[in-house]
């Protein structure tokens, strides 16, 4: 995820521009650049860091064409050299880009062995040196474009221009762009924010769309050039909500993108037609080696790495989880054959790195699942694994768990794989098939409004109870830590089992539990008995469970999810709680995007 932008038409584009990135700097803040075309050639300026950074080195020049990017990494660490915009070796094609190109690698060696130097070590660098060696076969700067991207596979909007082209040409295909319209300038944009200061007016362009914009000319066809027409909307957004657009919080805006986030995650990284999760940073054979597996990690992280280590449990591996904080109390338990597995959002996390660094001490072979490419976690172990959910604004974390928990169960299968141990998966087309799916389904879970009504039917509830077997208790105990942290009311999470062990003493009619079951019939039934207990009690039961679950005969409430494989069915669950836990929250006016006393990347111990 990052930010991209494009103007045409007025004399102080570079302004322009650079309001834009500060307007999308929500989308990635690893660095920003912009790229000018003035009749003088084309001339790019870069740096890492903040808007701020690029402000103060770029100088006050006017030009009519520009574009520009606010980068979130997923190739390449943040620095100087791998800032947007990307140029050619000739220097005369510059390029913006989001999302991933999946066969740079293959694109990259056959362009170095024709003579292209690159200078960074990006996906996106292949862009402009395909224009360029386009260009040098004697094709016109369209034409050029056209015929790279029918070399990219992946996802991606990209805003291009050529010197002496007079041109922004612009494509997309599973990223987001859209175009501003004014009167005197046309801009192009990740999103509506970057130029909502100056039109309203916009046209959401659509995957295979190519758009060659000039000073008062627009033209908008598909990848052969046959004309295609998109309409021109207005939207009614309040500029000073930038950057949350529509939503009225950034952790609403985060719930709802959780399909485009997890498109990210798993994107180039489910191989249906072989059957196997394919990870480009672990060739078969890594974890050959491997007897037991440690995951490590704090808060959310923890509950993902639960999740996670489910799979690699019933897989026939020696796997634990451990909060980071007490790893230190285990560490006569990890020698060479260990695999840890630490999880962190922001790779910046005190206590996780604090734990990698013991693990590393002792000879453990470490991996990092992290969302920052280039941050503390990922440098420091020995192979990142990246989530790609893009940044996340809202201190609760949302998308960022969902992509946590797909990436570490791709791992987990990644890792059984090599192992051989236990019994293969024997519905592996399925879950891979669902895995795909993922995103569908969460959009279905997104169109539900049952959360927000039982979030106003049990407002006046004392505690708020969860409860679930297997990856369902990580979701129940996220589920608690997300009401908490943002509705400030009591909640806990119980593996269900542990109910009638005490916490059955607190069950009153003022308890709701909110039960989230998987699928997998034997657990599932175990839960439905665990939630009968306390409804006999008195507490209001409900459920979180696909439309014809058991459990429904005997539910007050319903919060329904696709059915899928029970690899996923938790994820899902935990989309629905994420919609309660907000619901609840806002009715309380709570300030959801930075609760009290609480911080997004906790960086001391
Ligand atoms: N893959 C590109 C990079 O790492 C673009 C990432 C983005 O969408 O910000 O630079």
């Amino acid at each position: 995820m990052c930010g991209i932008i494009g103007c045409v038409g007025v004399r102080d584009s570079m302004g322009r521009l650079i309001t834009g990135l500060e307007n999308l700097e929500y989308r990635g803040y690893d660095s920003a650049g912009v790229a000018i075309q003035n009749g003088k050639g084309v001339e790019v300026y870069k740096r890492s860091g903040r808007v701020d950074e690029l402000k103060k080195a770029t100088p006050d020049k006017h030009a009519e064409i520009g574009i520009g990017h606010t980068r979130w990494s997923t190739h390449g660490p943040p620095t100087d050299d791998n800032a947007h915009p990307h140029t050619s070796t000739k220097e005369d094609v510059a390029v913006v880009h989001n999302g991933i190109i999946e066969n740079y690698s293959d694109l990259r060696h056959k362009l170095e062995a024709k003579g292209h130097e690159f200078t960074s070590d990006t996906d996106t660098e292949v862009i402009p040196h395909l224009v360029q060696d386009f260009l040098d076969e004697g094709k016109d700067p369209e034409t050029a474009f056209r015929e790279t991207i029918k070399m990219l596979e992946g996802s991606y909007a990209i805003g291009c221009i050529v010197d002496n082209h007079g041109a922004v040409m612009a494509t997309r295909q599973g990223s987001p762009l859209v175009l501003g319209v004014d009167d005197d300038a046309f801009y192009l944009a990740s999103d509506v924010p970057a130029f909502l200061d100056y039109t309203d007016r916009v046209m959401y362009l659509e995957d295979g769309d190519v758009a060659i914009i000039r000073k008062g000319d627009l033209q908008l066809s598909d990848i052969e050039g046959v004309t295609v027409d998109r309409d021109v909307e207005t939207v009614d957004w309040d500029p000073s909500e930038t950057g949350k657009g529509s939503y009225d919080h950034y952790m609403l805006k985060e719930i709802n993108t959780q399909p485009t986030a997890l498109s990210n995650t798993i994107q180039g990284r489910a191989d249906v037609e072989n059957g196997q999760v394919n990870l480009e940073e672990f060739p078969p054979g890594t974890f050959e080696d491997i007897d037991s597996i440690h995951l490590v990690a704090c808060g959310t992280s923890y509950h993902a790495a639960m999740y996670g280590s489910n799979m690699l449990s019933e897989g026939g591996v020696a796997t634990t989880a451990f909060r980071a904080s007490e790893y230190e109390l285990h560490t006569n338990t990890i020698d060479e054959n260990t695999l840890v597995i630490a999880v962190t959002q922001s790779g910046e996390t005190a206590d996780t790195l604090g734990a990698m660094r013991t693990a590393k001490e002792k000879g453990a072979e470490v991996v990092a699942v992290t969302n920052v490419v280039g941050s503390t976690a990922a440098r420091e172990a020995d192979q990142p694994l990246y989530i790609r959910a893009g940044p996340e604004i809202g201190v609760a974390a949302t998308k960022t768990f969902s992509s946590q928990v797909v990436s570490l169960t791709m791992l987990s299968q990644r890792i059984l794989d090599d192992l051989e141990r236990g019994t293969p998966r024997g519905d592996m087309p399925e879950f891979l098939e669902s895995l795909q799916r993922l995103p569908d389904d969460i959009e279905r879970v997104l169109e539900h409004d049952d959360a927000k009504n039982i979030a106003r039917r049990y407002s006046d509830a004392k505690s708020y109870f969860f409860i679930g077997r297997g990856t369902a208790n990580a979701v129940a105990l996220e589920g608690a830590l997300k009401f908490k942290e943002i509705t400030y009311e009591h909640a806990e999470g119980f593996a269900a089992g542990e109910l009638k062990h005490g916490p059955l003493a607190l069950i009153t009619d003022r308890t709701p539990v909110f039960a989230v079951f998987t699928g997998d019939e034997e657990q599932d039934k175990k839960t439905l008995t665990n939630a009968q207990e306390a409804q006999t009690r008195g507490a209001p039961i409900i459920a979180i469970a696909p439309k014809d679950h058991p459990s429904l005969e005997f539910a007050d409430e319903h919060l329904e999810v696709p059915s899928t494989n029970s690899a996923w069915a938790g994820l899902l669950a935990n989309v629905q709680l994420q919609l309660v836990s907000y619901y609840a929250a806002d009715q309380l006016s709570r300030p959801i995007d930075k609760p009290r006393n609480l911080a997004k990347s906790v960086t001391v111990e």
